[in-house]
C-alpha cells in the first residue's frame, strides 16, 4: 500500500494510492496516517478495502509529510562508506545518531526555506523508515517487524550552522522545512529488499547523487536494532538512515544552493520529490 496524506499543510486527510496511480481518498476509514494506524492488523484492515469503493480526489493536491504527527525524527549521520568518505570523517564504528526538530518536517513537494543569510544549505537523499510497532531491546534479527514501511526523505542541512555554530548537528538540520518526506508511505510488503534501493537527487536537473542502499554501512535492521537499545522507538516515529555520496559539502569546490534552484529526488518504488528553494525574508 502506498499511503499519503494529502491537503492544506496542517489539514491532511488520508489517502492512498491505488493501482493505477489514482489519488483516493481514506477519510472515511481513518482520521489520519499516524502511528496509531500503523501497526499490522491496521494495515491489514486497511489494505482489505477494494480502493475502487473509495471517492478518487480530483484536482491536484498537495502532498503531506506522508507520517502525521511523527514523534521522533531521528536521522543517522555518515552511514555510507563513500559518504564518510566524502566529508573526510572515518567510518563509524556505531550508527552516529542526532535528531530532527520535527517542526523542520515538511510535504515532499514544498518550497525549501533557506534561513536568513544562508549560504551553505545543501541536500541529502535518504531512506526513510517507518515505525509500526514499539521497539525496545530487539535484536536486529526481528527488528523489521516493528517497521511498518518506507519513504523518501530529504535531509536538508544548513552545513555552517551544523558543523560552526558551537553545537551539535541538530542545529544545522531542523530549519523549518528542511524535513521534506514521503510523497508515499510504502508498506515494507511491497518492498522485496530493502537493502537494494536504487536512489539519485538532482539539482536544477543535474545529477548529484547516485547511490543504492546496498552500501549502507549498518543496515535498516541493525539501526532499528541498535537505538532500540537506548530508548523505546515508538510507532510513527521516522529514521532517516543517512545519505549517499554527492552532496554539495563534498564538492571542490563546494556548491551549495541558492533561490530558485529545484531539487528532486527519487527512491526506487517509494516515489519522487522536488523541492523549489526559496530565500527566508
Ligand atoms: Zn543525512
Amino acid at each position: 500500500m502506498k499511503l499519503v496524506r494529502y491537503g492544506d499543510m496542517g489539514s491532511e486527510k488520508p489517502g492512498l494510492i491505488d493501482g493505477s496511480g489514482v489519488l483516493r481518498d481514506l477519510s472515511g476509514h481513518i482520521d489520519d496516517v499516524t502511528g496509531a494506524v500503523l501497526d499490522a492488523a491496521s494495515l491489514d484492515r486497511l489494505r482489505a478495502i477494494d480502493p475502487a469503493s473509495l471517492p478518487e480526489v480530483g484536482g491536484n493536491p498537495r502532498y503531506g509529510a506522508c507520517v502525521g504527527n511523527i514523534g521522533k525524527f531521528m536521522c543517522i549521520g555518515l552511514n555510507y562508506t563513500d559518504h564518510a568518505e566524502e566529508t573526510g570523517n572515518p567510518i563509524p564504528a556505531h550508527p552516529v545518531l542526532f535528531m530532527k526538530a520535527n517542526s523542520a518536517i515538511s510535504g515532499p513537494n514544498d518550497d525549501i526555506v533557506m534561513p536568513r543569510g544562508s549560504e551553505t544549505t545543501d541536500w541529502e537523499v535518504e531512506l526513510g523508515v517507518v515505525i509500526g510497532k514499539a521497539a525496545k531491546y530487539v535484536s536486529a534479527e526481528d527488528a523489521l517487524d516493528h517497521v511498518a514501511g518506507y519513504c523518501v526523505c530529504n535531509d536538508v542541512s544548513e552545513r555552517t550552522f551544523q558543523n560552526k555554530l558551537s553545537g551539535n548537528w541538530t542545529k544545522g538540520k531542523s530549519c523549518d522545512t528542511f524535513g521534506p518526506t514521503g510523497p508515499w508511505l510504502v508498506t515494507k510488503d511491497e518492498v522485496p529488499d530493502v537493502q537494494e534501493l536504487g536512489m539519485w537527487l538532482d539539482v536544477n536537473g543535474k545529477r548529484m547523487q547516485t547511490g543504492n542502499t546496498k552500501t549502507m554501512i549498518f543496515t535498516v535492521a541493525e539501526i532499528v536494532s541498535h537505538l532500540s537499545q537506548l530508548f523505546t522507538l515508538h510507532p510513527g516515529d521516522v529514521i532517516s538512515t543517512g545519505t549517499p555520496p554527492g552532496v554539495g559539502m563534498g564538492m571542490k569546490p563546494p556548491h551549495y544552493l541558492k533561490a530558485g534552484d529545484v531539487v528532486t529526488l527519487e527512491i526506487e518504488g517509494l516515489g519522487l520529490q522536488t523541492q523549489k528553494v526559496v530565500a527566508d525574508a
